[in-house]
């Protein structure tokens, strides 16, 4: 599907709508038949009704149409049924894929600073309350409309005293949905805050349980899971609350106009008669319509309220989707090669200043580690060079090629980046070298663990490279293995090492290091660690604390 810059829910269903635009006008048109069906069954039973109270014989053709006309009733309203339901979940098929798109068009520093329980929720819950929008909101609501507005012009024409009363009590009615509705929108952004909350919380739980459970902190936690929850609960209380007392209201004034009606009617007054005077046959048509009317504007009062909740998913994902984008930059003939060079960088995350006015060459094939205390901002210069924030001023080249215009597909084979910890991505061996890189075959998987020193190891698993990634399949030093073969799998003209022996015993350091060697040959490398420096030799950068 094509996509434009600007994003919101609306544009990207409109596209869908007209991307399914044989299934939109079938939906539309099965939604009309329906309400001019819905019409038919108590005009039917009203001309039988008087037939038979005139003395006429009933006749078979007169049940078989009344029968008909039900039966024609029930199949279009569930016809309307299902083709709001496809058509809803291809809406929210075309707004999830804008919004997964969207995900990878996100800055890093936008990133970072996204709690992913929010995010999970504007995927899951909150675009479930846009499909709702079609399956149980909009198209349903407008059909209730028409149904309304049919019915009223029918019992004016049938008793024009009930369809006085009605235009009495409906604006009444209408105003107290109005203010159900209110209420039970505040309640339902306050449980949508507090669902989001939650599941930020489990990911957080299981991300950090050995701390959790190292420092015996599991009540704390649990405490605050606890209030999260009851947050959660006391919201969801409120929209119970109103959700049950609006149904009882609803049939209370359906029984209460009825019994005026009739009341009315057999008065015997010949002033009330004029206005509520009616054949039985009518009368029977006209209780048969209250029923039909209550029951469109109780859905109505739900639809209303299932759009505004949809309207605050909306928002949210409307949000989501309108955050500023990273600049893609367009494709390049030569790729990037050269001097790493950083020129008068000056860069901060918010408030926070972490280098000014930085300057720093590493020429071509030259092995540099870069030296300075914690907080100083190595890893830093790392992210920079990864292309992953822009400097505030300065530039970041790479063989003069600033590092926002090496394309994503280029990156890997320009710079590549190996860190302390190895972020295993679900799926086999094989994956976490390739990552699924169509580029780096598997031949390419495996010269790279050799040149790292983990091919063996890999070979020694059940399934080989296809054996499916567990947690404990290696040990912290093959890990750092895999993380090297990870990186130096599509040749990369500049590697980056940050403390990647930091963990390790002095065994297995000397391992990683002989892998690294190896697979610095050649490259221009940069990096952290005393460690790395003392065994490849080359200069150092210190890089001051500001
Ligand atoms: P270490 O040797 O401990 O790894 P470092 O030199 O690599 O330290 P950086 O990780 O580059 O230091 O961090 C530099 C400063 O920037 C630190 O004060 C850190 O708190 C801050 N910082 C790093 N990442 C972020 C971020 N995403 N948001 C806000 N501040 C950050
Ligand atoms: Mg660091």
């Amino acid at each position: 599907m094509k996509r434009r810059n600007k994003s919101s829910v609306f544009a990207s269903i409109r596209m869908a709508a007209r991307a399914h635009h044989v299934l939109t006008v079938g939906t539309i048109l099965c939604v009309a038949s329906s309400v001019v069906a819905s019409l038919l069954p108590p005009l039917l039973l009203a001309h039988i009704i008087d037939g038979l109270t005139a003395g006429l014989p009933l006749t078979l053709w007169a049940v078989l149409a009344y029968f008909c006309s039900l039966a024609l009733e029930g199949v279009l309203s569930s016809a309307q049924e299902s083709l709001l339901v496809l058509f809803g979940q291809k809406m929210t098929h075309a707004l999830r894929s804008e919004m997964s798109h969207k995900l990878t068009q996100l800055p890093a520093s936008t990133l970072v600073d996204q709690n992913p329980g929010e995010v999970a929720a504007r995927f899951s819950g909150d675009v479930d309350t846009v499909e709702a929008l079609f399956t149980s909101g909009i198209i349903s609501m407008v059909a209730d409309a028409c149904r309304i507005l049919s019915i009223m012009a029918v019992i004016a024409v049938k008793n024009t005293g009930l369809a006085l009363i009605l235009l009495l009590v409906l604006p009444l009615f209408a105003a107290f949905t109005r203010h159900v509705q209110r209420r039970m929108l505040a309640a339902q952004l306050d449980n949508r805050r507090a669902v989001a909350a939650v599941s930020g919380q489990v990911p957080e739980t299981l991300h950090n349980i050995r701390t959790i459970r190292a420092l015996g902190t599991e009540a704390y936690m649990e405490r605050r899971y606890d209030k999260r929850i009851a947050d959660g609960y006391a919201a969801m209380e409120r929209t119970n609350f109103y959700d049950a007392i609006y149904s009882p209201v609803v049939l209370l004034l359906n029984a209460v106009v009825v019994a005026i009606v009739m009341l009315l009617s057999a008065s015997g007054n010949a002033t009330v008669l004029t206005l509520f005077g009616m054949s039985v046959g009518t009368s029977v048509a006209i209780i048969n319509y209250i029923s039909r009317i209550f029951a469109p504007i109780e859905s109505l009062g739900m639809e209303i309220q299932t759009i505004q909740s949809a309207m605050a998913g909306v928002k949210r994902i409307d949000a989501f989707l309108t955050q500023p984008e990273r600049t893609i930059p367009g494709e390049r003939q030569k790729a990037a090669r050269g001097d790493v060079e950083l020129a008068h960088v000056t860069f901060g995350y918010g408030e926070k200043q972490v280098l000014n006015d930085f300057s720093m060459t590493v020429h071509q094939g030259e092995q540099v580690t870069l030296i300075g205390r914690t907080g100083a901002g190595k890893s830093t210069i790392f992210k920079l060079l990864l292309g992953l924030y822009p400097p505030e001023s300065g530039s970041v080249t790479i063989g003069g090629v600033p590092v926002a215009d090496i394309t994503d597909r280029e990156r890997r084979t320009c710079i590549s980046c190996v860190e302390q910890h190895f972020a295993r991505v679900p799926g086999t061996v094989l994956d976490q070298i390739t990552l699924g890189d169509p580029q780096i075959t598997a031949e390419m998987a495996k010269n790279a663990a050799q040149l790292a020193g983990i091919d063996t190891a890999i070979c020694a698993l059940p399934d080989g490279y296809d054996t499916v990634c567990s947690e404990g399949m290696f040990s912290q030093g093959e890990w750092q293995l895999l993380s090297i073969a990870r990186a130096a799998a599509a040749d990369p003209a500049v590697l980056l090492l940050d403390e990647i022996t930091a963990n390790l015993d002095a065994e297995t350091e000397a391992r990683v290091l002989d892998a690294l060697r190896r697979a610095s040959e050649g490259r221009t490398v940069l990096s952290v660690s005393h460690r790395i420096y003392e065994n490849l030799g080359g200069r150092t950068v210190e890089i001051k604390i500001l």
